[in-house]
């Protein structure tokens, strides 16, 4: 095994419900949650034990709602040697947020998790990765209120987010944050989305490893791949009157994703992302 495939990459879980997601955010409201039947906690826990067979670590961006519920799956997650991070509480773009309610919102959710777990909640996620050029002002409140790294972005053209001009790298922001975008792999000149979630359900292991392995040898940043709960759950609800895509997107292959994951854990080593960028964030300080 060459170098470049030994070197320590970020596990990252977005820890939130099959109903939680933007693709059915029409059919779905927040106030509906509370009635549907949660499906996270048992998912989560089932990744856990997926997990500890592969010896991986991971970062676990819990959703404020979901900590809220299950505080004892928080704990797990961090009596099991995982970083406990923030998702936001609950769920709303930060573009759709004023920077009052995205303030108070990211703050509920930090300040429950740090309850939990005792420890300062450092990691932060925002859904759908909404920090764009309209939002841009997030970063100052994510320092302020004590975040150590956001990793909220996706270089990308997509027509849910992205903001392909941005950074490719993790860089240090002017407000003293550290970003660690999702990793892109450049080639024929466009920036491909390669790090998990959908495209990874989609496409064969082997195009997903391929990919992963030149992204490794161009020797950039560690590679960091994502995913939800819900995506190993093939007998979850099925969301009525969503459209085409957006039911295409989220149920595509299910059935296949927990043998492709136990390949992604066999194949490369896996750390949360406190364990991969831990000088970075502590020249940041
Ligand atoms: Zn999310």
């Amino acid at each position: 095994m060459s170098v470049a495939l030994q070197k320590l990459n970020a596990m990252t879980v977005d820890v939130e419900d099959y109903f939680h997601v933007a693709a059915f955010e029409k059919q779905i409201q927040p106030g509906d949650w509370d009635s549907l039947i949660p499906r996270v906690d048992l998912n989560t826990r089932r990744l856990l034990d997926l997990f500890d067979q592969h010896q991986a670590k991971s970062t676990f961006f819990f959703l404020g709602w979901v900590a809220e519920k299950f505080p004892d799956l928080v704990k797990e997650v961090q009596r099991r040697g995982h970083e406990v991070a923030s998702h936001g509480y609950a769920h709303t773009k930060v573009h759709q947020q004023t920077p009052a309610e995205f303030r108070a919102d990211a703050s509920k959710a930090k300040d429950m998790l740090e309850q939990l777990t005792g420890q300062p909640v450092v990691g932060y996620r925002a859904p759908s990765f909404s920090i764009n050029k309209q939002s841009e002002w997030a970063f100052e409140i994510l320092k302020e209120l004590g975040h150590g790294y956001s990793s909220s972005t996706y270089p990308v053209k997509h027509d849910l987010y992205g903001v392909p001009d941005w950074p490719q790298q993790p860089y240090l922001r002017p407000e003293g944050l550290l970003e660690i975008p999702m990793p892109t792999l450049v080639m024929h000149g466009k920036q491909l989305p390669i790090a998990g979630g959908g495209y990874f359900r989609l496409m064969p292991y082997w195009l997903s490893s391929r990919l992963i392995s030149k992204f490794l040898q161009e020797d950039k940043m560690p590679y960091m791949f994502y995913f939800h709960p819900w995506e190993i759950d093939p007998a979850q609800p099925r969301v009525q009157g969503a459209g085409l895509k957006s039911r295409f997107r989220h149920y595509v292959n299910l059935n296949r994703m927990e043998n492709k994951l136990a390949a992604l854990l066999t194949q490369f080593n896996w750390g949360s992302l406190e364990q991969v960028y831990q000088s970075e964030l502590q020249n940041s300080q």
